[in-house]
């Protein structure tokens, strides 16, 4: 017997473990006789699970010019693969601060990271040993990897209101209320933009509420903004626009920290490129932050993968290159807008069609006032339940569902299947 046979078993992952349901569906799909009528297309799996693009074909997209860059990058003879500093490309460093506070200047001790979740658990270990913060608290609902990420890495984790389901809006006041209780030295995570599950991200006047509150408490019992961006560019379209909220922040002096991941803007997905930013208020802090972070990093990975970063800065270095991308950004937010608008025209037929009094009231407008890669349909469990189980249709069990799934040919059935899901 092995010391190891006593291991418990773990939960399956939120998402993961939903992907793995639809993939196993799909080999089943794909086994029928053609002449099972279960064969034919109205009948094949769909993942509206996962927050990565897709084309109109349903395909991953690799974007025309992170396609180009590589193939110059191919034909480089002065490329090699040897290792990058343990904090990353030293030209990839300034061009992802310029790219997330413009052209000022801030004081930001910034280290590559394995992406957006390594730049989160980074951050939450830093501010855990060097900071001596005890507690996160996240908007309910959240990306749920964020509590495991404040748990794994030492921290207590609690919620501030966020969300009405049923209103399908922002509950405010109740926000700015929990924020306003919460205990000095807590470390507030804010979605930059993009807000993931919900697709609702506050107005600009409301950060400016927010920024309001965290200045007047920083003095006396500060609040430590930590800013998930996972999504700039996706929310508006405008990387600039974007990057509102973190830049407001930054402006007033607070002790930002932004865990800045290139995942979706470029989609480089499995090159794990992103960027841990923490302000600081001397060359000198900066000096000390990142030598902590070095120490944090050659530890846990040592290192970080090149490929994506050596993209990502000629991405942002080159004008030509920057100008191609905010283009290719521009495909994808365009085709998820579209989407967003066919699915509603879609659930608005649908449950006109379906003549059932119980659906004829239902208003659809919040399927295209989110923006972003999901939508928060408001299905409820049971709901996602039915829609996988009767139509092989897999979404996330709070109703969430990935706008980049969507495309023409299977948009009208998902509506449909919704619909059928609520009568
Ligand atoms: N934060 C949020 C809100 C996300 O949705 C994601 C990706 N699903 C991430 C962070 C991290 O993604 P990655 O590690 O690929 O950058």
């Amino acid at each position: 017997l092995s010391v190891f046979d006593k291991v418990e078993q773990g939960p399956p992952d939120a998402v993961f473990g939903i992907v793995d349901r639809f993939n196993k569906a799909t080999a089943e799909w794909k086994a029928l006789p053609t002449s099972d009528p279960k064969a034919a297309d109205e009948f094949k799996p769909i993942n509206i699970i996962v927050g990565a693009y897709r084309d109109e074909n349903g395909k991953p997209w690799v974007l025309p010019t992170v396609r180009q860059i590589e193939k110059e990058m191919a034909e480089d003879p002065a490329l090699e693969h040897e290792y990058l500093p343990i904090t990353g490309l030293k030209t990839f460093i300034p061009a992802a601060q310029k790219l997330m506070f413009g052209e000022e200047k801030p004081t930001f001790a910034s280290v590559q990271v394995l992406s957006g979740t390594g730049a989160i658990y980074t951050g939450f270990s830093f501010l855990k040993n060097h900071v001596n913060c005890t507690k996160v608290i996240g908007p309910t609902p959240t990306w749920p990897n964020h509590p495991s990420c404040a748990k794994t890495a030492g921290l207590e984790y609690g919620s501030y209101p966020y969300y009405d389901n049923a209103k399908n809006s922002i509950v405010w006041d109740q926000l700015i209320e929990s924020l306003e209780k919460a205990e000095a030295n807590t470390v507030v995570l804010l979605h930059a933009c993009a807000h993931n599950p919900t697709g609702m991200d506050p107005t600009n006047a409301q950060w400016e509420q927010l920024a309001d509150l965290f200045t007047k408490r920083a003095t006396t019992s500060p609040l430590i903004p930590f800013f998930d961006c996972a999504y700039q560019g996706y929310a508006s379209g405008d990387v600039e626009k974007d990057a509102f909220a973190v830049r407001l922040f930054t402006s007033r002096g607070l002790p930002v920290i932004v865990a800045h991941s290139f995942s979706k803007s470029m989609g480089l997905y499995g090159e794990r490129c992103g960027c841990l930013h923490i302000a600081c208020s001397s060359a000198d802090a900066v000096k000390r932050v990142t030598s902590q972070l070095s120490i944090f990093i050659r530890a846990t990975y040592s290192n970080p993968p090149g490929h994506g970063a050596k993209i990502a800065t000629k991405l942002l270095s080159e004008p030509a290159k920057y100008d191609s991308w905010l283009k290719d950004l521009n495909v994808m937010t365009a085709r998820l807008h579209a989407m967003r608008t066919k699915l509603r025209e879609g659930l608005e037929k649908a449950q006109k069609e379906s003549g059932a009094a119980s659906v004829q009231n239902r208003d659809w407008t919040h399927i295209t006032t989110q923006t972003g890669m999901f939508s928060f349909t408001g299905l409820t469990k049971d709901e996602c339940a039915y829609m996988e189980k009767e139509h092989k249709v897999f979404l996330t069990p709070n109703g969430r569902i990935s706008i980049a799934g969507l495309n023409d040919s299977n948009v009208e059935r998902v509506a449909k299947c919704m619909i059928d899901s609520i009568i």
